[in-house]
């Protein structure tokens, strides 16, 4: 009989959990599900990426690094953020067993209680969790209204940002809606950041996958916003290594100095040759093979949208990441777990994600998968 802690209590679980374990027990009881929900690439790692990981261990790189991370990685990290127009240095870098931490930690630096933190929703679910964990209060922009883009809704965040709003959290390109923002809208999210001095994570986890010939811009590289902009990312999406669990945050040194401290008292360090082996995913030599990752996203994206227009299905059409936002019925929790239970495919409710009235697929699946995905919603009136 153990007494939590209010601070645990203020957080559920994950709102997708319960869509992955139903989808386990249909499995278990031998159904074929289509799962669209998880956000993990369905593509191994590439093959120089693994072998590097298990030159580190053969070489000897299996004890502590130091906390912040190993030297090359975070000189790596550096040019690599320089190479987007991002002012860095190596000892601006924490690198981190995901980017997932990386986010832990700046939230726990930067948020005391009743602080305010301002979302985009739909928002990918655990800003929210790590915002109430800070004890952050939230206030929040809907994009769902104009076709998830931020432009059409800068009146509104200027509406709802003050000399209050402690920190903004941008996601571009977007889990769960697959938007990414224009330049000016970044532009806008700047003008409004200075106004009012507020600091930004961007979220630039999915940077590499993008479509239409679109190019990602770093908020961090745009005039005024060098000093109060921290920028997440890592190496799950672009390189497909979730398990591997690496990414890092860039932020000026002082936020470093005071988010190192909880890294070495939490995490210590990323695993050492897991670090060895993000050297050489950032080199050049795995360039061809996230491009050619990014270009099957795209075709089955393109895939994705033909589709579901052939069932009149309109969606607005992503720009970059691997989701899509299908518009279902206002009760979007009863569309999925019927989806699930009568057509065997698996998605996210958009509630999930402060979007009551969608569904989140994700098209990190083959085009196979895809198509048998979209004719049993069809063959059970899901679309
Ligand atoms: N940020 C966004 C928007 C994500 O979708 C995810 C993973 O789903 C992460 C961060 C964290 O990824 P990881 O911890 O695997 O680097």
């Amino acid at each position: 009989n153990f007494e939590f802690s209010e601070r645990v209590g203020r957080v559920e679980p994950s709102a997708t959990l319960a869509i992955s374990n139903l989808a386990s027990e249909l499995e278990a009881q031998g159904e074929d599900v289509v799962d669209l929900s998880v956000g993990a690439p369905d593509f191994p790692t590439p093959e120089n990426i693994v072998q590097a990981a298990k030159d580190a261990m053969d070489a000897g790189h299996t004890g502590y690094t130091s906390s912040n991370g190993i030297p090359e990685l975070k000189e790596a990290i550096a040019e690599k953020l320089r190479g987007n127009g991002v002012s860095a240095e190596a000892d601006e870098v924490i690198v981190t067993p995901g980017g997932k931490q990386a986010l832990y930690e700046t939230f726990q630096t930067l948020i005391d209680d009743g602080d305010e933190v301002v979302l985009l929703d739909p928002a990918w679910v655990s800003y929210e969790a790590m915002v109430k964990l800070a004890g952050g209060s939230l206030k929040r922009v809907d994009l769902a209204q104009h076709d998830f883009r931020l432009e059409p809704a800068l009146d509104e965040l200027a509406d709802t940002v003050s000399d209050e709003t402690k920190l903004l959290v941008v996601n571009s390109p977007s889990n769960p809606t697959g938007g990414v923002f224009s330049d000016e809208a970044l532009e806008g999210v700047r003008d409004l950041a200075v106004e009012h001095d507020i600091a930004v994570i961007s979220d630039e986890i999915y940077e590499r996958i993008t479509y239409d010939g679109f190019e990602h811009t770093s908020l961090g590289s745009l005039d005024g916003m060098e000093d109060r902009t921290i920028t997440i990312n890592g190496f799950s999406k672009a390189f497909s290594m979730t398990g591997w669990r690496l990414g890092y945050l860039h932020a000026p040194s002082d936020l470093i100095a005071q988010a190192g401290k909880l890294h070495s008292h939490s995490v210590s360090c990323a695993v050492n040759f897991v670090q060895h082996a993000g050297v050489e995913a950032l080199s050049e030599r795995t360039d061809d093979t996230v491009e050619e990752m990014r270009e099957a996203f795209e075709g089955r994206r393109d895939m994705l949208v033909d589709l579901l227009a052939e069932h009149d299905v309109d969606v607005a059409v992503p720009k970059g990441a691997f989701y899509m936002m299908l518009p279902v019925d206002d009760d979007d929790q009863a569309w999925c777990e019927g989806a699930i239970q009568d057509a065997k495919v698996a998605t996210v409710p958009g509630s999930a994600f402060n979007a009551p009235g969608y569904a989140r697929i994700s098209y990190a699946a083959s085009e196979e998968r895809l198509r048998e995905a979209v004719e049993r919603l069809a063959e059970h009136d899901y679309i």
